[in-house]
């Protein structure tokens, strides 16, 4: 069995809750402060370790308070953070303002723009472990840390989210992209809404397509998944539930997929337990904690 590595981003989510916004220049009265665990990097690995894989973490935090209690959540939940730095600066950090079922979020990088690839250089990588990265650190340092799993012989999971353009080298370095509609069009340069058919999202995947062997999975929120594996394409339908949270649902659903590949799960079956561990992960609150064990996915099968 091989190991899961993901380098990427750790933040602490703050959220306050209010009955309003504040305007510019105004101060409301609050209702609740609630911290949560974040960070695609971070929730991606804790969705991976939850199902069983062996999970290491690649990524920097600050020398605060912040980065003592996320150190201290993420060791519980099995992951291995002895990649896990500290920087001369201050945890990533998100500041959320949920009001009137509406919210706004300012998100300071932080240490998480601190990841460079002097992080990555000497992670143990070895034939069939997975590496999987987002956009929450600098781009170059992904580059970095996938050229080394190619040579490694190493599958690369990239999760372009949030969306910005990348280079075609960074591209070509990918076995299996996995993004939401939304990138999916950023990234080719078209627009795409909810209603676009399967043909038509497969069309442009195919435009995307940086090489024969790479694989494009695009989540489809409650619609399931559609991928482009090489030339084969496959349709995981959605799963009923009812959604009460979808924050984390595209983290819980890399991190499980990642967890798959590292079992030696072929791609179409690692996506049906992915998209069934997604599925459990929207019916609960959170990111972090929503994350589904092998033996809830196991059972909805
Ligand atoms: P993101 O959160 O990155 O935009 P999606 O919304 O596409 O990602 O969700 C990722 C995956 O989570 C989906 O492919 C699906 O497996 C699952 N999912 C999301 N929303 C729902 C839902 N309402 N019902 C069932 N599954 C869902």
């Amino acid at each position: 069995m091989g190991r899961v590595f993901v380098a990427g981003s750790i933040n602490m989510d703050v959220v306050a809750t209010a009955d309003r916004h504040p305007r510019v220049g105004e101060t409301v009265a609050g209702r609740k402060v609630l911290y949560f665990p974040g960070g695609k990097g971070a929730n991606q690995a804790v969705a991976a370790s939850r199902l069983g894989a062996k999970t290491t973490l690649i990524g920097r935090l600050g020398k605060d308070s912040f980065g003592a209690e996320l150190k201290t959540f993420l060791g519980a939940q099995g992951i291995d953070l002895g990649s896990v730095r500290e920087a001369n600066t201050h945890t990533g950090t998100a500041i959320i303002t949920v009001a009137a079922a509406d919210n706004t979020i300012v998100v300071i990088p932080g240490s998480n723009a601190l990841v460079g690839a002097d992080d990555v250089a000497d992670v143990p990588l070895a034939k069939g472990d997975v590496a999987v990265c987002q956009f929450e650190i600098p781009l170059p340092t992904i580059t970095a840390f996938f050229r080394r799993a190619r040579e490694a012989g190493v599958v690369t999971v990239l999760n372009p989210a949030p969306a910005q353009k990348m280079s075609r080298e960074l591209l070509a370095l990918v076995d299996i992209l996995v993004l939401n509609e939304t990138e999916l069009g950023f990234l080719a340069g078209v627009e795409l809404t909810d209603s676009d058919e399967a043909a038509g999202i497969i069309d442009v995947a195919r435009k995307l397509q940086a090489h024969a062997d790479q694989s494009i999975c695009v989540t489809l929120g409650r619609r399931g998944v559609l991928a482009l594996a090489g030339r084969e394409e496959v349709a995981v339908p959605g799963r009923a539930v009812k959604a009460v949270d979808t924050t984390g649902a595209g983290d819980c659903f890399v991190g499980a997929l990642a967890a798959q590949l590292a079992d030696g799960v072929p791609l179409r079956a690692a996506l049906a337990f992915a998209n069934a561990a997604a599925s459990i992960s929207v019916q609960r609150m959170g990111a972090g904690p929503s994350m589904p064990t092998a033996a809830e996915v196991a059972a909805v099968l």
